[in-house]
């Protein structure tokens, strides 16, 4: 079995496991889901979601909301449609929130943020607050949980510090997104990172090497997805970019099936999302990551007239719903695949009890 041999970081099984297809790939898959079973039984947890602004200060090379793309218009969803987005969560019973948006660090988004956070704390305290808002100073990270939020997403995109650069402007640095999520751990959040597979330029020792960093970093939930290509940013208009995503595309999303299911066997009482990026492949891909490796579900609860600009890639399924029907919509697909949805509880990360 080469369940001690992943454990043990072994180069040629790791290999031969992220390029598993048909019975390999079936194999790993079983071993996977028996090894998140064991923890979690066939539970999935609700988070609703709301994205709750597109504005960014950011250029990175692969984003739709990126500050560049000039043809998005811009929005920030008001106080008393976030109050509406919570009655909604209350009702549906999801037992966390999460609040994303692009990176500002002006003072303005920041009282906004933190007021936002306090708020829903205050009117509803049994609910998990995780926050996604990007690279922030540490001074307001602890204000945010002192106000409330006990988790936070920040995906590191590529623990390859060169493909980073690669991928972003100079002025972003990998070093100073690592320090932030180490920043997130002194401050004891349950703290979530991933990355994106498939991007140009990525290799299969930087996946191998992304393992390790999960693994090394101890962190306690993690949010990864397939890179999709968006025709409004540097790599979507690069037609070089645009034929090899075309072509490798199906590949790819096999490799990070993969890659999330040995994620799952190197690490069995972590958090992983699936994210709604995998829908783009497949309308059951979301599915596929549950039955597999993944325990949480995050639900667009964002209001129906903003979910066509919170565009980060291109064929971004359900933004002509509404958070019930995106909530129906799921919950019937968890039921049908045999799994059990968990209404009204956090679900948080055992891993992170573990290491505290
Ligand atoms: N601004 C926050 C941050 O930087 O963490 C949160 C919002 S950001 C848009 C959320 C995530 O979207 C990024 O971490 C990135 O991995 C993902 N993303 C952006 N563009 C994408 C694309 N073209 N395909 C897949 N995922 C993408």
């Amino acid at each position: 079995m080469f369940k001690k041999k992943l454990q043990k970081f072994d180069h040629k099984t790791l290999i031969k496991c992220l390029q598993a297809e048909d019975e390999l790939q079936q194999e790993l898959f079983q071993l996977a889901r028996q090894i998140k079973e064991e923890v979690f039984g066939k539970k999935i947890w609700f988070r609703g979601i709301i994205e709750f602004s597109n504005i960014c200060q950011n250029n990175c090379f692969y984003c739709g909301i990126r500050k560049g793309n000039k043809k998005l218009e811009r929005f920030k969803v008001s106080k008393e449609e976030i109050l509406d987005c919570l009655k909604f969560i209350d009702k549906a019973n999801y037992g966390s929130v999460v609040y994303q948006s692009g990176e500002l660090i002006s003072e303005i988004f920041k009282k906004y943020l933190l007021e936002i956070v306090k708020t829903t704390h205050k009117k509803y305290p049994q609910l998990g607050i995780t926050v996604s808002c990007g690279e922030q100073d540490f001074n307001f990270l602890k204000k945010l949980k002192q106000a409330g939020a006990i988790r936070y997403l920040l995906r590191i995109e590529t623990s390859n510090p060169e493909l980073y650069a690669n991928l972003h402007p100079e002025k972003m640095s990998w070093e100073k997104r690592f320090g932030c999520l180490k920043s997130l751990q002194k401050l004891d959040y349950q703290v979530g990172t991933g990355v994106m597979v498939g991007l140009p330029g990525q290799t299969i020792e930087d996946l191998i090497r992304d393992l390790k960093f999960f693994v090394d970093n101890k962190f306690d939930m993690f949010g990864i997805g397939p890179y999709v290509i968006h025709k409004d940013t540097p790599l979507g208009k690069d037609a070089k970019i645009q034929n090899w995503w075309q072509e490798n595309k199906e590949k790819n999303f096999n490799i990070f099936l993969n890659f999330l299911a040995i994620l799952r066997i190197l690490l069995p009482n972590v958090n992983i999302a699936a994210a709604t990026a995998c829908d783009v492949f497949d309308s059951s891909g979301r599915i596929k990551v549950l039955q597999v490796a993944g325990n949480v579900i995050m639900p667009s609860v964002t209001p129906k007239d903003c979910r066509d600009k919170y565009l980060l890639y291109q064929n971004k399924p359900n933004i002509d719903e509404g958070a019930d029907k995106s909530f129906k919509c799921i919950l019937n697909k968890i039921k049908k695949a045999g799994l059990e949805p968990v209404f009204g509880e956090q679900g948080n990360s055992p891993f992170y009890y573990k290491h505290n």
